[in-house]
C-alpha cells in the first residue's frame, strides 16, 4: 500500500507551507487507503527545539492531519544511519575522505574564482587509506558516478535530468560520526517503507543526490512529487507580511480547520473550477499529477471569504462547541468565560443563527457575541451613544410600554409591536431600531435587532432598555 510521510525540521513553528505539504501527504494517503507517517528531522541538535516539536504536533492535530503512527525521531536513528554508511564503505560505494578544512576551503575558493558552484574534487576517492594523515577524523563520502546523468522522474515536475558531474561525492557521515540530512532521509524513508515522497520543490536537487544513495544501496527509489513553493500575492517569496505564519497564528485569527484545508488544497491543486471543497471530496478527487507546476500565490482575502462560507455552513451547535473549545486560543476568548459554561453555551446557541451570517472568523464571531455577556449598565460605543443622544432615549421610553405588553417574547412578536408603534407615531422603523440596538447591545452594528432582543430574553432586554430610557 501507499505510505507517505511528512518530515519537518523542528526549528520553528509549523508554517503554512509545511501545513500544505502535510495536507498533500495526508490526502494522498487517504485517497489511496494508505498511511501517512510523521518523521521529525531533529538531527540538527542546535537548531531543533522541544517547543517546535510540540508546535508541529499540535498544529497537525488542530488541522486534522494527524499521522497514522507515532512519530519517529530522526536523531534517534543515527546508529542506523552510521550502519548504512559503513555498509556503503564495505560495498565500495563510499570512501573515507581525510581532506582538511584548509583543503576544502581552497576548493571553495577556486570555485569562486572560476565562478562555478563548489565541488569536492574527489581527491580521496581512489587513495589508499594507509595514506591517511594522523589526527584528521575522516568524513564518509558517496562514490558518485562521474559521468552519465541521474533521472528524477517527478510526478509534478516531469522528468528532470541531472548531469552526474554536477553531483559531487557528497558527505554521508560527518567526521563526528553524525549523518548528513542526505543520508538520514534516504535511510529513514527506506526503513519506514515510504512509497511516495511529497515535499517542496526546494528539495529537487537533493532528490538527485538521494537517488544516487538508493542506487548505491540497491534500494527502490520512492515515487517523488516536488510541489511548488507558496509565494505572496505579489509573486515574491512568501514572507511574514504575506501570511508566512505558524499554523497557531491562523488558529488565533479564528480560521476553521476545514476552511484552512480547503484553502490550502487549492494552493497549487485544482479540481475543475471547484472552490468550496469538503475534506471528503478532497480525498475523493486528490491525485499528484493535478498539482500545478507553477508557484501558488497566497491570498488572505480568499482565505477569509472561504472561512466565512464555512462558518455560515457549519451547524450552530458545532460552532458553539468550536468557540468553547477554541476560546483559550482566541485573543477575545475571555468573553466566553464571563458566565458559567452552561449559560454561555445556551446564549451562544440561541444567538448563533444571527451571529454567523456576518462573521468571517471565529474572532469576529466572538466579538459579535459580546453583547450576550455584557454587564449592565452597558458600556456604549461612540456611535451607539450618538444614536441614543438625539432623542433616542425618548424613543425608547415611548416604546417600552409596548414592548412590556408583548406576550410571547420572540422576534416576530417584538417586530409586530415595534411596527405598530411606528405606524401610530409616524416614526420610521429605522429610527426606532437604531436606539433599540444601541441600548440592547451598546453598539451600532449587530445581528437583527428583534433577534437580539429575543435572544436576550424579556427580563434582560427590558432592563437594558430601561437603563437607557429618558
Ligand atoms: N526536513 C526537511 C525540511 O523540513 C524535509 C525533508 C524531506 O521532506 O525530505 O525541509
Amino acid at each position: 500500500g501507499v505510505v507517505t510521510r511528512f518530515a519537518p525540521s523542528p526549528t520553528g513553528y509549523l508554517h503554512i507551507g509545511g501545513a500544505r505539504t502535510a495536507l498533500f501527504n495526508w490526502l494522498y494517503a487517504r485517497a489511496k487507503s494508505g498511511k501517512m507517517l510523521l518523521r521529525i528531522e531533529d538531527t540538527d541538535r542546535e537548531r531543533s527545539t522541544e517547543p517546535a516539536v510540540t508546535a508541529i504536533i499540535e498544529g497537525l492535530k488542530w488541522l486534522g492531519l494527524e499521522a497514522d503512527e507515532p512519530w519517529v525521531s530522526q536523531y534517534e536513528r543515527a546508529p542506523r544511519h552510521r550502519e548504512i554508511a559503513e555498509e556503503l564503505l564495505a560495498k565500495g560505494q563510499a570512501y573515507r575522505c581525510y581532506a582538511t578544512q584548509a583543503e576544502l576551503e581552497e576548493m571553495r575558493e577556486r570555485a569562486r574564482a572560476e565562478k562555478r558552484p563548489p565541488r569536492y574534487d574527489g581527491r580521496w576517492r581512489d587513495r589508499d587509506p594507509s595514506e591517511a594523515p594522523a589526527g584528521v577524523d575522516p568524513v564518509i563520502r558517496l562514490k558518485a558516478p562521474l559521468d552519465g546523468e541521474t533521472l528524477v522522474h517527478d510526478q509534478v515536475q516531469g522528468d528532470i535530468r541531472f548531469p552526474n558531474k554536477d553531483l559531487d561525492d557528497f558527505v554521508l557521515l560527518r567526521s563526528d560520526g553524525n549523518p548528513t540530512y542526505m543520508l538520514a532521509v534516504v535511510v529513514d524513508d527506506h526503513d519506514m517503507g515510504v512509497t511516495h515522497i511529497v515535499r517542496g520543490d526546494d528539495h529537487l536537487t537533493n532528490a538527485a543526490r538521494q537517488t544516487l544513495i538508493y542506487k548505491a544501496m540497491g534500494w527502490d527509489v520512492p515515487v517523488m512529487a516536488h510541489i511548488p513553493l507558496i509565494h505572496g500575492p505579489d509573486g515574491a517569496k512568501l514572507s511574514k507580511r504575506h501570511g508566512a505564519l505558524g499554523v497557531e497564528a491562523y488558529r488565533a485569527m479564528g480560521y476553521l480547520p476545514v476552511a484552512l484545508r480547503n484553502y490550502l488544497v487549492r494552493l497549487g491543486w485544482a479540481h475543475g473550477d471547484e472552490e468550496i471543497i469538503s475534506t471528503e471530496k478532497m480525498v475523493e478527487w486528490f491525485d499528484l499529477p493535478q498539482i500545478n507546476k507553477g508557484a501558488a500565490r497566497f491570498d488572505f482575502q480568499k482565505l477569509e471569504a472561504l472561512n466565512g462560507w464555512w462558518i455560515r455552513h457549519t451547524d450552530d451547535q458545532d460552532l458553539v462547541d468550536m468557540l468553547m473549545a477554541e476560546r483559550d486560543h482566541l485573543p477575545n476568548g475571555e468573553i466566553l468565560k464571563r458566565r458559567s459554561d452552561e449559560e454561555t453555551r445556551e446564549k451562544l446557541l440561541a444567538a448563533m443563527a444571527g451571529l454567523k451570517e456576518r462573521a468571517k472568523t471565529l474572532v469576529e464571531l466572538t466579538d459579535s457575541a459580546t453583547y450576550l455577556f455584557a454587564d449592565r449598565p452597558l458600556a456604549l460605543e461612540d456611535k451607539a451613544a450618538n444614536a441614543l443622544a438625539d432623542g433616542g432615549r425618548e424613543t425608547i421610553s415611548g416604546l417600552l410600554p409596548k414592548l412590556e405588553a408583548v406576550e410571547t417574547w420572540d422576534a416576530a412578536s417584538l417586530e409586530a409591536a415595534v411596527r405598530a408603534h411606528a405606524e401610530e407615531t409616524g416614526l420610521k422603523l429605522g429610527k426606532l431600531a437604531q436606539p433599540l440596538r444601541a441600548a440592547a447591545t451598546g453598539r451600532s452594528v449587530s445581528p437583527g435587532v428583534f433577534d437580539v432582543l429575543a435572544v436576550l430574553g424579556r427580563e434582560e432586554a427590558l432592563a437594558r432598555l430601561k437603563d437607557q430610557a429618558a
